[in-house]
């Protein structure tokens, strides 16, 4: 067995059945990420929509494809054709261009709301109130060609695993209000995409059910 491999398995025989892996293939070799897709595994995320596309033509048709990373509002329509998940949604007006062209391709796609937890000004994502805001609005009800499945977020990069567990706690807790507010009636809004290589255990604690992970195992970027 190869060592990228083992990686994958000693992550993936460790995890509840209801949680899946997005093997986030950014700056790794086609030969590499084929290791992964040729044991079974079909999902793979990309943060960037060029890197996407390139890795889209070059691998087989069947992977599930993953948008994890900012979006910019004049790149939807190069991924709305095939996009299985977007994460990485912050904003009302992205919400309404992915609409837009999902019904150009006559799909739904599915969608995850990305809510800000860290304090590093570095990150992306909605605070608790412009995501009450978001789902209040009544624009949103107009959208049919979205759907939202749930809440994703990225934790403080550091070695402190205090400071993550109080926002994946923080996380959680969101999530939970969300769904009672927004979401009760409805069975598809479950997923909470929380945990990278170097927290997902901790991730795993607050209820993740997506799990978003490249250095642990193809190793380091290059
Ligand atoms: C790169 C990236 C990951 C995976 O990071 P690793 O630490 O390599 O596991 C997860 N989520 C997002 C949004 C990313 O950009």
């Amino acid at each position: 067995m190869s060592s990228v491999v083992e990686n994958y398995y000693k992550i993936k025989n460790t995890l509840p059945e209801n949680v899946k892996i997005v093997v986030v293939t950014k700056t790794q070799p086609i030969e590499k990420i084929l290791e992964i897709y040729n044991i079974g595994h079909k999902i793979f995320g990309e943060n960037k929509v060029q890197e996407l596309k390139e890795k889209k033509e070059l691998l087989p048709d069947d992977v599930e494809w993953h948008m994890i990373g900012h979006l910019q509002t004049n790149k939807v329509k190069y991924i709305a054709p095939y996009i299985n998940l977007i994460h990485s949604v912050d904003s009302l007006n992205l919400l309404k261009i992915i609409n837009k062209e999902a019904i150009k391709n006559n799909r739904i796609i599915n969608c995850l709301l990305q809510i800000k937890i860290a304090k590093e000004e570095t990150k992306y994502g909605m605070s608790y109130e412009e995501l009450i805001e978001l789902l209040s609005s009544n624009e949103l009800k107009e959208l049919k060609n979205i759907k939202i499945i749930g809440l994703m977020s990225m934790a403080t990069y550091t070695d402190d695993y205090s400071i993550i567990r109080s926002e994946y706690k923080y996380f959680s807790e969101v999530f939970e209000n969300i769904k009672a507010m927004f979401f009760k009636e409805d069975i598809n809004f479950k997923e909470k995409s929380i945990g990278m290589s170097n927290d997902y255990k901790i991730a795993l604690d607050y209820g993740a059910t997506i799990i978003r992970i490249g250095t642990l195992i193809f190793g380091e970027r290059i």
